[in-house]
């Protein structure tokens, strides 16, 4: 193993770098912006120059480099083609062949999904280490999860495995999800979804006295007024905790993983906001896997720099049964 590798985390508003010794410990991360522009074109050569220059400045050859790893914000092939990156402005791309043209020195690429990038991150340096199998919830604008059993990550047929987001938790709801449909978990229990079940439980328990009366409610402002035993914000993060308790059992009858993983800017508030889902996973969990430990991310946003790296070892093994006819994909 050579000493030093990259990670890349590509997001839509910025794009995340980090070096690494290739033992895990994070040497040097830095930001660019991410250009948009032209179908999102000059995203790929914008971080082979900020590599090539932060090589330039500690002195790194390819020699001593790894590889690359990279995160993206959609569903990826095996082979590490992007399929229809809408944040990023990509169709259908080969990124380690478009890498590979900028720069052929590269040794290893590997290309993964953003959030199952961030559950290997977690596992290798993160909240889930010394485990094989994981499954990582992201709380936030909306809600995702990455799936990795035996350090295999696993996508799918058709790249949409952890989509927990969109499991149907109230099929009475009436108004609709991002996706189309009605009732689904993130609906409820992403940041927006809190908020909308605070202007709920306002209403529904006039006499409450909450801080929530007064200000804006954000998601920060519920956990801590829950921290405050706040009654309103209290129920709130009850009813939250259990649909996510009633949608993480679902997910453990299916993966049964050895530990989940809690992250995405909800899990900021800490014990408020896992405390609940764990007491809702307990009570309502087939008794085989009740006692899955529930522990709160800890890498924050460097999670998806960490796996980006820690998927370029060998032991890593990224699906190969996703071969998808792109002409039926409707993403
Ligand atoms: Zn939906």
């Amino acid at each position: 193993m050579k000493p030093y590798a990259f990670g890349v985390d590509l997001g839509g508003n910025a794009i995340k770098i980090g070096l690494f010794q290739t033992t895990g410990n994070l040497v040097d991360k830095w930001t660019i912006p991410a250009r948009l522009e032209d179908r999102g074109s000059h995203l790929l050569p914008d971080v082979v120059d900020s590599i090539r220059a932060k090589m330039e400045s500690h002195s790194l050859s390819w020699e001593s480099v790894e590889g690359v790893g990279m995160g993206v914000p959609g569903p990826v092939g095996q082979d590490g083609t992007v399929l229809r990156c809408v944040n990023l402005g990509w169709d259908v791309l080969n990124v380690p062949q478009a890498v590979r043209e900028l720069e052929p020195a590269i040794e290893k690429l590997q290309v993964a999904n953003d959030v199952n990038a961030a559950t290997l991150g977690e596992m290798w340096q993160g909240g889930a280490q010394w485990n094989n199998s994981a499954v990582m919830v992201t709380l936030g604008v909306g809600i995702g999860s990455g799936i990795v059993v035996d350090n295999k990550v696993f996508v799918g047929s058709t790249g949409a495995a952890g989509e927990i987001g969109h499991m149907c938790v109230n099929p009475k709801e009436t108004e609709r999800c991002t996706c189309g449909n009605y009732g689904c978990l993130e609906q409820y229990c992403s940041d927006t979804g809190l908020v909308r079940s605070a202007k709920q439980v306002l209403e529904e328990m006039p006499q409450a006295a909450s801080v929530l009366r007064e200000g804006e409610i954000t998601p920060q402002a519920i956990c801590e007024a829950a921290k405050k035993n706040d009654p309103v914000a209290t129920e709130v993060l009850d009813r939250f905790g259990q649909l996510m308790g009633q949608a993480l059992t679902a997910v453990a009858c299916t993966v049964n993983p050895q530990v989940f993983v809690i992250g995405g800017a909800l899990s900021q508030g800490g014990m408020v906001i896992l405390k609940p889902i764990e007491t809702y996973f307990r009570r309502y969990a087939f008794h085989a896997f009740r006692n899955t430990p529930f522990v709160l991310a800890e890498l924050g946003d460097d999670a998806g720099i960490y796996g980006s790296v820690r998927m370029l070892f060998d032991d890593v093994k990224l699906d190969e049964e996703l071969e998808l006819g792109l002409e039926e994909l409707e993403l």
